[in-house]
């Protein structure tokens, strides 16, 4: 595992969480900002969840005291999805308080699709009472997200679009890359036109250039949204669009339990999994 992690600590900023600020103590003197995320998924037992609970709040502090620019990245099946919608609610609740009070703010990341239905009644819940708090996330290749886009425009739910990172069926998802770029787009046109502070969550280069004509032809301010990205992923791009008056966001997950989100980070790109196979024969 010691010699996967040198590999995974490309996109993962440490497994400690003394690490993980200094990396974005770093992006903040860039003039970026950060979303930071305990590593960890698909927590079936309450003692568990509660402790992610606590590492949240904790981190929260820490932003807080170390006073860098960064919001908190969450996933619901960590804070107890898997156990009870209630029981993630009422967890996800300690942790939005402790955000509100600290004038902070609580991304819902999306993951799997067996999730999305869940994922979603519980934001909306949250949504209801910390508006302002928390946002969530919708993925450009689910057929649904259209639909879910509307719904969450008009409750003004802030969203960041990505195109998906799990590996979905055709009745869920669509396939072709090409045509997930399309719905990406059209999906990004209603949250500009419709929407709250939109963030584009994305490394490629084609969204990027449509994003900047888009809101050039919209009138629409580089304060009016924000991109995204991954930590450890194209760095030089996220500095470029800063210096081009953008707003970044980097997205910077970190601790013991990477391996699930070093294999998302694998799959996306062949050429991840060649250069790690190619080291392993280098001795
Ligand atoms: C801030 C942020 C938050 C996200 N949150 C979620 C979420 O909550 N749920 C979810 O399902 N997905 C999430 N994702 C992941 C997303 O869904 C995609 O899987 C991922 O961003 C790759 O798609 P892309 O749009 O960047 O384009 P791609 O076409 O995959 O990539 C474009 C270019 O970016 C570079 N690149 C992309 N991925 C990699 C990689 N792994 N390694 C090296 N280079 C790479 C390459 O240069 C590539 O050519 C998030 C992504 C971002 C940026």
């Amino acid at each position: 595992m010691s010699f996967l992690f040198r590999f995974a600590s490309r996109f993962v900023a440490g497994e400690q969480v003394e690490q993980a600020m200094t990396a974005v103590q770093k992006l903040n003197s860039q003039g970026l900002t950060a979303s930071l995320d305990i590593l960890g998924e698909n927590v079936h037992d309450k003692v568990t969840a509660g402790r992610a609970v606590e590492g949240y709040l904790n981190l929260l502090q820490q932003i807080h005291r170390a006073e860098i620019d960064s919001n908190i990245s969450v996933k619901l099946t960590m804070t107890g999805l898997d156990i009870g919608d209630d029981l993630c609610f009422e967890n996800m609740c300690r942790i939005c308080e402790s955000a509100r009070s600290l004038n902070n703010y609580v991304r819902i990341d999306m993951e799997g699709s067996a999730y999305t239905e869940r994922t979603l009644k519980v934001f909306f819940r949250l949504h209801a009472k910390y508006p302002g708090v928390v946002g969530a996330v919708i993925q450009a290749y689910l057929h649904r997200s259209s639909d879910d886009i509307d719904a969450l425009n008009a409750v003004g739910a802030r969203v960041r679009l990505c195109k998906g990172a799990y590996k979905e069926p055709p009745s869920a998802a669509i396939q072709k890359m090409r045509d997930i770029r399309t719905n990406y787009k059209r999906l990004a046109e209603k949250l500009f036109l419709k929407g709250v502070y939109p963030g584009i969550a994305t490394h490629d280069d084609q969204l990027i250039h449509w994003t900047r004509d888009f809101v050039a032809a919209h009138g629409i301010r580089n304060d009016q949204f924000e991109f995204q990205m991954l930590y450890g992923i194209r760095p030089g791009t996220q500095k470029a669009l800063v210096r081009g008056g953008h707003r970044m966001r980097v997205y910077v997950p970190f601790g013991t339990h990477w391996a699930p989100y070093f294999y998302r980070r694998l799959r996306e790109r062949k050429e991840n999994v060649w250069f790690i196979v190619s080291n392993m024969f280098k001795g």
